[in-house]
């Protein structure tokens, strides 16, 4: 006991010693570490954009095996400039214009343009460079085919009921059966109805599927019109056409937390919160833009 109570005093008795190279050397460490952080939030901020250019070396070939692979219920496969329908139909991938204007890029682009800008699935690194739109745009003719023409009666004929979230009473929804859409969209619902409650504000009530019109202040579809998109619950949504901002330079805001859009991604949806004209409640089915991130 003696010893133990003499080492411990001698222990305590010992001056407490300055190494001033220590000190020195905690310092810079510090103004490391503070470097460090300020170079990875600089190198944050270029990932974000160098993430959002379109792919540039992407060839043809490469796009139309994406597309095809995307659609196997539909789609044969491709030759020269063609996709190839299963039932022998053939549609024109690239019609060789470039550069088009963004407006252009909506109102008339090809089955290429689709792929312009690169959709980055899992959680959103900063907010969308202007205009920057993956998945915006459409090459309506190849939806229409695919899904059916609303104004025709097409559509509607295809639709199949799904339970939204039955643990919650989220109610039925329609939505089209084409490429098992529908299947698609009942898993997710599946999984939604297993995340924590205070997920259930963001998705019910659902603000719909189909709508037959076109797209607000333009004569384009949405794939709404094909049943192959869905509005979560409008409350906590974001959309550009809502905001105050001038035309052109939209503040982009947005409440819904990703866990919700990464199981939507993981069945083949894309998420309206990742374009520059936002639209945070909106889901659409398009594998061929979900890319895999290795593409
Ligand atoms: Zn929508």
């Amino acid at each position: 006991m003696g010893t133990s109570v003499l080492l411990r005093l001698s222990h305590g008795a010992a001056p407490p010693k300055i190494d001033k190279p220590k000190l020195k050397r905690r310092f810079s460490m510090d103004l490391y570490w503070v470097l460090m952080s300020f170079c990875l939030v600089l190198t944050q901020e270029s990932l974000v954009y160098a993430d959002q250019a379109p792919p540039p070396s992407t060839d043809n070939r490469t796009l139309m095996e994406r597309l095809v692979r995307a659609y196997p219920d539909q789609l044969q496969g491709y030759e020269g400039n063609d996709i190839v329908w299963k039932d022998g139909t053939r549609m024109a991938f690239d019609d060789d214009i470039r550069d088009k204007p963004f407006e252009t890029l909506l109102n008339a682009p090809s089955l290429r343009d689709e792929f312009s800008m690169k959709y980055s699935p899992g959680q959103p690194q900063g907010i969308p460079m202007e205009n920057f739109d993956p998945g915006r745009i459409r090459f309506e003719p190849f939806f229409e085919r695919m899904y059916g023409n609303c104004d025709k009666n097409e559509v509607v004929p295809k639709l199949s009921t799904i339970a939204w979230l039955p643990k919650h009473n989220g109610g039925n929804l329609k939505v089209t059966a084409v490429n098992g859409v529908d299947h698609k969209l009942a898993a997710i619902s599946k999984e939604l109805d297993e995340l924590p409650d205070s997920y259930t504000k963001y998705l019910i009530p659902s603000a719909g599927i189909y709508n037959c019109r076109a797209i607000a202040g333009t004569s384009r579809r949405s794939m709404h019109a094909y049943g192959a998109a869905i509005d979560i619950n409008v409350k906590y949504s974001h959309y550009w056409q809502w905001s105050t901002e001038q035309k052109g330079n939209y503040k982009y805001q947005n409440a819904i937390p990703y866990e919700i859009a990464a199981i939507f991604e993981k069945y083949g949806f894309i998420w309206g919160a990742k374009w520059y004209h936002f639209d945070t409640m909106h889901f659409e089915y398009r594998p061929e833009i979900l890319s895999p991130s290795s593409e």
